[in-house]
């Protein structure tokens, strides 16, 4: 498999190139020239296998040319061995028709170890055999970074730095970036929102110069490997719900439009998905988006949902791509607008186009907390910020066909917001227990991309 640049620019790179190369020269996300797709047979037979054998089926594809069949069934194994439940994203059924994904059960309890812990061991695999060196930069609001830092930790090849916006992750996200104390993971407070931290990480890889010097490697959402990690639990729940026989709609609580586009990949493969519902909260561009064709930013304001405050949402513009049916430069003039602009007007062709998968609603903090109330009353079940987002918007839109709901992080991950809404303080399991008492190790530094890169170049081995 061949993978192109959103903006059609940038050359034309093998998995593992654009899996180690994250964002594209030209600016662009990559995304295979081709999606494979799937047979209903193919599907149906997804059917009770173990989480691992499903991964492998739908991910072989894309993957093919640059790993041996046995070493990547290998990787799999690895990164998934340490997840807290054998089923790895089970579900549970919250009310008629209404089912809840649990993507927290890896070791940091946000979806986003299903990902990462698969980047960590395809890195090292892949620069293995290469004999090579790569500095890891990325930006989080919270989970993206101590996914990335507990899938890398100890690695020989690899230095991880992580900018999250200081004093605006929970106390639980700090503390998993902040403890481990392999001497190749460097935590940095920027003092800024998260849209600095992405901003200062693109400066970085559009730096040509410091971008070959240390070796850049990005794992923020805009990494194709991990979308593609992402779309193999679409699979597992649709399937455990009847697919391909049944149409399955799914809701996401949605920041970057990463997660949410990997079931869009799901869909195009051939998986039966009817609707994919973006569920975002106060900053809501993407419901914007769809609702009126405005993509316009319009600053960011703390959440108690915080890994989706987000002002532009990056993997946006794989959707923009597919909706231009392919056209690079209809793709980077918008982008370009974005920049210039702060905004622009999806066109109605392709606005229709979006509007045929997904659907959008957005969520008050009023809601959210309500949302965590009702549903710890209702059912016994206690969400988190993120995914009482989720659950909210889902509700408004059941109808004949099963509706799931992702749930992104745990509820231990976001205690105060849990606490406020219910009373109860979440524990956390107790394979974490001990975190709160952990030594922590971070640095401080100022919004300014020169401090920032003397800073990588300097803490590099
Ligand atoms: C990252 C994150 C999201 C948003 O996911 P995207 O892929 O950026 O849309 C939602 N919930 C939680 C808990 C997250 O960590």
């Amino acid at each position: 498999m061949r993978y192109i640049s959103t903006r059609g620019k940038a050359p034309v790179l093998s998995f593992e190139e654009a899996m180690l190369t994250g964002l594209a020269r030209d600016g662009g996300l990559y995304l295979p020239e081709t999606i494979p797709t799937m047979t209903e047979d193919e599907i149906a037979a997804l059917a009770g296998l173990p989480y691992e054998e499903v991964a492998f089926r739908v991910m072989w594809p894309y993957v093919g040319e640059s790993f041996a069949e046995e070493e990547f069934r290998g990787i799999i194994a690895r990164a998934y061995a340490e997840f807290g439940h054998v089923a790895r994203a089970p579900l549970k059924q919250l009310a008629p028709n209404h089912f809840l994904l649990e993507l927290f059960h890896g070791p940091t309890l946000a979806f986003k170890d299903f990902a990462m812990q698969l980047i960590g061991q395809l890195f090292e695999a892949a620069l293995k055999r290469r004999g090579d060196r790569v500095t890891i930069v990325g930006a989080t609001s919270g989970d993206t970074g101590s996914a990335a830092i507990e899938a890398f930790r100890g690695l020989d090849a690899v230095d991880v730095f992580i900018l999250y916006p200081h004093g605006r992750v929970s106390e639980v996200q700090r503390r998993q970036m902040t403890t481990p104390s392999e001497s190749n993971v460097h935590a940095l407070a920027l003092d800024g929102h998260f849209d600095d931290c992405q901003a200062a990480v693109k400066d970085m890889f559009n730096d040509f110069d410091f971008r070959d010097s240390v070796g850049l490697a990005g794992v923020n959402s805009i990494n194709w490997a991990r979308v593609l990690a992402q779309v193999v639990y679409y699979f597992t729940a649709a399937v455990a719900l009847g697919a391909p026989a049944r149409k399955i709609s799914f809701t996401v609580p949605t920041g970057n439009f990463g997660d949410i586009f990997a079931g869009y990949i799901a869909r195009r493969m051939g998986l039966p998905i009817e609707q994919l519902v973006i569920a975002t909260n106060q900053n809501d561009i993407l419901h914007r988006a769809i609702t009126t064709g405005a993509y316009k930013t319009d600053g960011v304001s703390p959440s108690i949902s915080p890994s989706m405050d987000i002002q532009v949402s990056s993997n946006f513009e794989r959707a923009l791509f597919y909706a231009h049916d392919g056209d690079g430069a209809a793709v980077a003039a918008l982008m370009d607008e974005l920049k210039s602009e702060g905004g622009f007007t999806i066109s109605q062709g392709a606005l229709e186009s979006l509007r045929e998968t997904f659907a959008s609603g957005r969520v008050s903090e009023e809601e959210t907390s309500a949302t965590i109330a009702r549903l710890r009353a209702e059912t016994g079940e206690i969400l988190c910020p993120h995914s009482a987002v989720g659950v909210h918007v889902a509700e408004q839109h059941l109808g004949a066909t099963p509706m799931v709901t992702l749930a992104t992080a745990h509820p231990a991950k976001f205690p105060d917001a849990v606490e406020a809404a219910t009373g109860i303080r979440p524990p956390l399991p107790n394979r974490m227990a001990d975190l709160y008492e952990r030594d922590e190790r971070v640095t401080r530094i100022a919004n300014d991309l020169g401090a920032i890169e003397d800073l990588i170049r300097e803490r590099r081995a």
